[in-house]
């Protein structure tokens, strides 16, 4: 069960299995776990008792040698699937393992908005606005 309040309007919605709208501009949306607005910076995370759950759920280190042999072979496999040039790009890293748990364990996980965690795509710097991580993804293929 989450709790989101909307800073623009002050509405606390409770999660369950509906889909609550605070109504206002920024249109805070909470659906079950997640939720989704027009400004995610307007919006608080006021109870959030998922978290351990959710954590548990990832189960992050669990079978971590097999993680970390798919990675090898996805790295070294002749004839792979990815041309030579983006395996070569492919490394050991906590994101990778983060979003092929979050796949594989079906953990529920909430976007941040570019305000928080800039698509790095056609440019060549960060914007001085950007406030967390950043991402290349292909641009062709929305979130
Ligand atoms: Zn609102």
């Amino acid at each position: 069960m989450i709790v989101i309040r909307c800073k623009e309007c002050n509405t606390e919605i409770k999660s369950d299995a509906q889909t609550h709208s605070c109504g206002c501009p920024n249109m805070l949306t909470v659906t079950e776990d997640t939720f989704s607005a027009v400004d995610l910076s307007k919006v608080i995370i006021v109870k959030n008792s998922n978290k351990k759950e959710d954590i548990n759920k990832l189960d992050f280190f669990g079978d971590f040698d097999k993680t970390m042999k798919l990675m090898t072979m996805l790295r070294e496999e002749k004839d792979s699937m990815y041309p030579k040039n983006i395996q070569d790009l492919f490394r050991y890293d906590n994101e990778t393992i983060f979003s092929y748990k979050v796949k594989l364990n079906e953990v529920t996980i909430q976007w941040l908005n570019e305000d928080w965690h800039y698509f790095f795509t056609n440019q060549k710097f960060i914007p001085d606005t950007t406030k967390s991580g950043v991402t290349s993804r292909n641009p062709d293929n929305p979130r």
